[in-house]
């Protein structure tokens, strides 16, 4: 999953960038409202993390550009205000969560989880395709209790991209967006997509049947939970 940071602090804004890369989020980075509000227009993110407190601009005006050009996308308000007006603002005009400054990453890291699991009508973070059995908190997918350990980090954020949009049809561009942060412009990068999806069949049909990931002619690849 892809997210915008827009922050002022360098240090805060790097420290966030390489821990929540490390968790497998691929991550962008603004200093100022200017260029994040420039991004949040041409972009699609999943998350939208936005310091209240920026030199240029009004945090709470970026959010609401946030969601009219990202409307699916989830925000965090990140905020050294002490003021409450400012949280309840924030969350009056959509965004799904705040942290207080200082936070620790690892609470970040799991508003975002407990974010997602909410946005996509998640009980827990494990859901059964098939045979197969998908773990998004531990990143692994398992046949009837054997681990698909051949699974790559992408291979297996594909696969947890989709799932999240289960039953809709996703483009390669959208894909390729999300998972890699590059918008596809051509064939070439088209086949990157179709083989990875190619790998990941590959992989889990020497397991069982992965009926359920299908290819959409001339649209792109869903995840049908009802196959
Ligand atoms: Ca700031």
């Amino acid at each position: 999953m892809n997210v915008l940071i827009v922050e002022d602090e360098k240090a805060l804004t790097t420290e966030m960038e390489l821990f929540l890369g490390s968790n497998n989020y691929l991550c962008e980075t603004c200093y100022d409202g200017r260029s994040a509000s420039e991004k949040i227009a041409t972009n699609l993110y999943d998350f939208i993390l936005i310091d209240l407190g920026l030199p240029d601009y009004d945090g709470l005006d970026l959010l609401k550009e946030a969601k009219k050009y990202n409307p699916e996308a989830a925000c965090i308000i990140l905020t050294a205000r002490a003021e409450v007006n400012d949280r309840i603002k924030g969350l009056d005009l959509g965004a799904d969560d705040y942290l207080p400054k200082p936070f620790s990453l690892l609470e970040l890291q799991s508003r975002m989880q407990a974010i997602t699991r909410r946005k996509f009508g998640l009980k827990n973070s494990t859901v059964t395709l098939g045979e197969f059995v998908v773990d998004l908190t531990n990143r692994a997918i398992s046949h009837k209790g054997t681990e698909v350990s051949s699974i790559t980090k992408k291979e297996f954020d594909l696969v947890a991209y989709m799932l999240l949009h289960k039953n809709r049809t996703l483009t390669r561009s959208q894909l390729s967006e999300h998972i890699w942060g590059s918008v596809v412009n051509d064939d070439y990068d088209s086949n990157y997509i179709d083989a990875h999806i190619k790998n990941i069949r590959k992989k889990l049909n020497a397991y069982g049947s992965a009926d359920w990931l299908e290819t959409v002619r001339g649209l792109g690849y869903r995840i049908n939970l009802n196959a």
